[in-house]
């Protein structure tokens, strides 16, 4: 893995360590603003209009990322009329803390087309011209058109390895689409590089040792040894006690045990989704179609104990004065 660089760095979405490299901020982000900007269809209030005003084709560094990350045919994806009400939708989905960061450090908000890419969003840190933090969320266009249960059986296919066995793993979240999830989990980092908090440890301590070490029993458990932790994918006969692990654990959702920041990220975007009712059920089948494992992370008490928190957190730290990641 790269050195950290001191200016810009890369967090991608993915089962692959995040990218890492150097970057300016360049000013074709405020040229293209104005381009999207003659959109008048107001969703969400005023900072809903700033933001969708910030949608912009990628970064050539955004798209240069996913390019070394594997996927070779990678490039920007214009928006259709439909897509635009999608993501429309999406802003004005966000709670008023995160359009509030957005509207005061988003650069842009892209879309790229890169299917076989593993990573599908990136969050991009740059330094703007008055020294503060600026970032670029970028997010694959190929999950538009998904739903949110349809996303995530797929993003979660790829712990397991085909073993024969005949199980299945399904994840279902109602009739929500994948996108609201994705904006409210990258804009979950924005609002966390701008403010420094999971860097700083707090309310992980109990479940970290640092940022991206598990403490006791998750390191050493089925939780602490997926792709999404950097180890082999496993058989898939194995997924009845990996979810059965999960139901046990305060996480929400596996992909919160990638670092804290994820962590973060998770728990503010299902709390948010919880409270407009988007349920979410994770289901291990065996070969004859028996439900063996049934998971409901939302209704567990542990999870919603730490949604509070970092519910509390994350207004507390939007109170004190912006860090500079
Ligand atoms: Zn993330």
């Amino acid at each position: 893995m790269p050195r950290r660089p001191r200016k810009t760095t890369l967090l991608l979405m993915s089962v692959l360590p995040a990218l890492i490299f150097t970057a300016g901020w360049d000013r074709a982000a405020a040229q293209t603003q104005a381009s999207s900007a003659t959109r008048e269809a107001d969703t969400g209030g005023g900072t809903a209009s700033a933001i969708r005003a910030r949608i912009a084709p990628p970064h050539d560094e955004t798209v240069a990322a996913y390019r070394q990350s594997g996927a070779v045919d990678a490039s920007a994806h214009p928006l259709t009329d439909q897509e635009w009400t999608l993501v429309e939708g999406a802003i004005a989905e966000l709670p008023p803390l995160h359009r509030d960061v957005l509207e005061r450090h988003l650069a842009r908000l892209s879309f790229i087309d890169a299917p076989s890419s593993a990573g599908t969003a990136l969050t991009r840190a740059s330094e703007g011209p008055d020294g503060g933090a600026l970032f670029d969320i970028t997010i694959r266009a190929d999950v538009l058109d998904k739903s949110l249960g349809e996303f995530l059986t797929e993003k979660e296919s790829m712990l397991f390895a085909d073993d024969g066995s005949g199980h299945s793993v399904r994840l279902s979240a109602g009739r929500a689409p994948a996108l609201t999830y994705l904006l409210l989990h990258e804009a979950t980092h924005v609002v966390d590089r701008t403010f420094g908090i999971s860097t700083e440890m707090r309310p992980f301590s109990a479940l970290w040792v640092d940022y991206r070490d598990l403490a006791a029993p998750y390191a050493t458990g089925p939780m602490g040894v997926t792709t999404y932790r950097r180890g082999q994918r496993i058989p898939l006969a194995e997924s009845p006690e990996l979810y059965e692990a999960l139901r046990a654990s305060p996480f929400v959702s596996l992909y919160s045990t990638a670092s804290a920041g994820e962590d973060l990220a998770e728990l503010a975007a299902w709390s948010h989704l919880s409270r407009s009712n988007v349920p979410l059920t994770v289901e291990v089948r065996d070969a004859t179609g028996r439900a063996v494992v049934t998971v409901e992370p939302l209704r567990s008490p542990a999870v919603q104990a730490r949604f509070a928190v970092a519910d509390a957190v994350l207004a507390r730290a939007s109170a004190q004065p912006s860090q500079t990641p």
